[in-house]
Formats: C-alpha cells, sequence, structure tokens
C-alpha cells in the first residue's frame, strides 16, 4: 500500500487532501468536522482517506478505556464519576487517534453496543456490562464509512443512529441491551463516507436527505486532468508494488512523523476568530439565497477557520471562507445557484479590485432587477456559468494574495 506523501495529488484530488487534514486537526480539537467524498470508482478517495491511518497523532486516555475517556473529562459510564484522584489511580496511557470503519452489513449491535459476552460468561466474576461499539469506541476520532449511500438505503436503523451521532457537536449514542438499563454517552467523532452518486441506489441526498445535511462538507472527486498526472500515478503505483514487501522505509516513516507532528502543532493553535464582518457575510448569504440550513454556514465557519489553521495563518481571510464555501454548500443548494453565489463574490472582488487597486470589499448580495446588480451580469453573464463540477478549482475559488 502506498504511504500517504506518495499518493499522486492532482487537481481533481487536492480538496480530498486538504479536507482530510482538517478534519483531523478538528478532531484533534475536540469538534468533529463530518464530511463527505462524491466521486466516480477509482478517483481514489477511499485510499486517500484511509491512509490517514499512517499519520493519526496519539491522544491520552483513561487506562484501558474503550470509550477513550480524556483523563480531564470522562465521559463513559465507568468513569463519569469518578474523582481525579481515583482516575489518577486507574492511569492513563497513549492510543493512536482512533479510526474505525463501519461496513454496510454491520448489525446495530456492532456500531451502537452490546452486551459483553466475555465479562457475563467470566467463571469467576460472571456480570453484565456493556461492550462499547464503533461509534463510541471512535470517541474522539474518525469513523469511516464506505458506500454511504447503500448503508442508508439498506440499514435505516443505523442512519437514525448515525443521525444522533452527528446530529449535534458532540453528538450522543444510545446503547439499548436487553436486561440492561439504557445507556446514552456523549461521542465527538468525525465521520468521513465514500460515495459514487452514480451507482445504485443513487446520490445519498435523494435517499436520506436528513443524513447527507449532516455532512459538513461534500468533496466532489475529480480525475486527473493532465497526462502528466496520470503518468505520476502509473510511477508511484508501480513503485509501491516493487516496495510492498519492504515497508516504510526510514526516511519514509521520519517524513510520516513530521507531518503527524506538524498536524498535532496545527491543531494545538486554536485561537482564530471569525471577525464581525465575515460573521455579516455569511448572514448576508445566508438570506439572500434562502439557505436552508444554518448548519450549512456553521460548516463554513468551522471549516474556513480550519483553512487557516492549516495554512499557519492566525487571521482569517476571505480566502479561506471562499476556499471552503463551495464545500459546505454543495449538496445544500442547486448547482445553478452555487455558480451564482461564486460568480457574484468573484466579480465583485475584481470590479473592487479594479477601483481600489489592492483594496478589497465584502460583496453585497443584492436582489435581482437592482442596478447594482446589473453590474455584475455584464462581468458574469449568467449563460457564461458553467456548473461546479466542470470547474476546475483555480477557476472558480480566486483567492487575494495570502500574507
Ligand atoms: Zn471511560
Amino acid at each position: 500500500m502506498k504511504n500517504y506523501l506518495q499518493l499522486t495529488r492532482h487537481t481533481g484530488n487536492t480538496t480530498l487532501f486538504l479536507a482530510v487534514e482538517m478534519s483531523l486537526v478538528s478532531a484533534l480539537r475536540g469538534i468533529p468536522l463530518h464530511m463527505h467524498a462524491e466521486g466516480l470508482r477509482g478517483t481514489g478517495k477511499t485510499t486517500i482517506m484511509r491512509s490517514i491511518k499512517q499519520i493519526l497523532p496519539k491522544i491520552t486516555r483513561i487506562k484501558g478505556c474503550l470509550y477513550n475517556c480524556d483523563p480531564d473529562n470522562p465521559h463513559c459510564p465507568q468513569h463519569a464519576k469518578l474523582t481525579p484522584d481515583e482516575i489518577a489511580e486507574v492511569g492513563t496511557e497513549e492510543v493512536p487517534v482512533p479510526f474505525l470503519e463501519i461496513s454496510h452489513s454491520a448489525k446495530i449491535g456492532t456500531v451502537a453496543g452490546t452486551i459483553n459476552l466475555k465479562k457475563l460468561t467470566d467463571p469467576t466474576q460472571p456480570e453484565a456490562a456493556l461492550l462499547p461499539g464503533i461509534i463510541p469506541q471512535a470517541h474522539r476520532g474518525i469513523i469511516f464509512i464506505d458506500e454511504i449511500n447503500r448503508l442508508a438505503d439498506t440499514s435505516p436503523e443505523i442512519t437514525d443512529i448515525l443521525l444522533d451521532a452527528m446530529g449535534t457537536k458532540p453528538g450522543r449514542v444510545q446503547i439499548e441491551e436487553t436486561g440492561l438499563p439504557l445507556v446514552e454517552v456523549p461521542v465527538s467523532a468525525s465521520v468521513w463516507a465514500a460515495s459514487n452518486p452514480d451507482e445504485e441506489p443513487g446520490p445519498l441526498s435523494e435517499i436520506r436527505r436528513q443524513l447527507s445535511d449532516r455532512f459538513d462538507l461534500v468533496i466532489p472527486m475529480g480525475r486527473p486532468s493532465t497526462p502528466e498526472e496520470v503518468v505520476d500515478i502509473l510511477k508511484t503505483n508501480d513503485e509501491a508494488m516493487k516496495s510492498d514487501d519492504r515497508g516504510l522505509s526510514v526516511e519514509e516513516q521520519s517524513q510520516l512523523e513530521q507531518l503527524k507532528k506538524n498536524i498535532e502543532d496545527i491543531a494545538l493553535q486554536c485561537d482564530i476568530d471569525m471577525p464581525d464582518y465575515l460573521t455579516n457575510f455569511l448572514a448576508n448569504l445566508y438570506i439572500n439565497y434562502n439557505i436552508e440550513s444554518l448548519r450549512a454556514l456553521e460548516a463554513i465557519r468551522q471549516a474556513a477557520i480550519l483553512h487557516c489553521s492549516l495554512r499557519k495563518r492566525n487571521q482569517l481571510l476571505i480566502s479561506d471562507i471562499m476556499a471552503v464555501l463551495p464545500l459546505a454548500l454543495y449538496h445544500r443548494v442547486n448547482p445553478a445557484t452555487l455558480t451564482e453565489i461564486m460568480n457574484t463574490v468573484n466579480s465583485n472582488r475584481m470590479l473592487d479590485d479594479k477601483k481600489n487597486g489592492s483594496g478589497f470589499k465584502l460583496p453585497k448580495f443584492v436582489k435581482r432587477n437592482q442596478t447594482k446588480h446589473q453590474q455584475f451580469v455584464d462581468i458574469a453573464p449568467p449563460e457564461k456559468a458553467r456548473s461546479l463540477r466542470d470547474l476546475p478549482e483555480g477557476d472558480f475559488i480566486k483567492k487575494e494574495k495570502e500574507h
């Protein structure tokens, strides 16, 4: 298997690399960032998502706690009521950020939790205890689900559990088992999903709209767009096959360690705030384009801050918002509206750049038929608008020079 750094980055997949790193930083900060990569088979979405396992930093948990209790903030049925002294007595340990997968043949017990048979049949001290499932065990980490559209289609019960776990930040999971009291635990895990909307049973947004909206970001996957990129993929595939037996070289190992350290350092620097003028900008967007869900704005805010963190800046810029806005709106507005939003923002910025030199003013979203809007139309006539899917990233996300 190729290591994370060997994977070829091309125009069709760079956004997913960015998103997985943003979500990992967010998980380390204790706030989930849910994302869904949509694309054709063979675009490498699952490979990229799974390869993050090679750069997972460590977290500290109460020793042996399957719920990954944070020693400073224990939440599981066993440790929630312990005093700091009692926790110190149990001890702590370091484990990698959890990365667990839910397959579409999974059962409710596997996903939420079930009775712990080992403890129940222990001949010396039989007791009825719970064995947490994948979701509670992924607390402070990542849950990966391939073919989420199939899961939503065939397992409505598991979808309901996911809706609960992703409904708030942190979410919650209920573990129900006959003969045991109902247990509800908070869970803060980022859900990463992948699907091919062109295959049965179709796009997630059409199967379970509510679940689709729970994803903060949707990452549309594209194919490589130049022959050079394809050559690079083939070459690294070839090298990876040859090197499969030998494992990672010392150098590769140290590169991965460095990236892991970098992600950890970025996660610790979390003092970026959204300035008021950008919050107002989002509020205007919400009202003027009738955006259905406030989750969209929360997702833009959270992702923009993460984007800014990964750029190692401490001041949030409009470019951070522009980089994540299409990902947060992709599954929430229709393509024509999204293109209109991006065109309006970009043409406004070009107007302002021309007028004021480097100065940038935020666009005012005005309704159609107003004179100001006519100005934008001259610059970006609607017939020139293309579907978002057809636009290369550099074309529709114009960024100001970063400092
Ligand atoms: Zn615990």
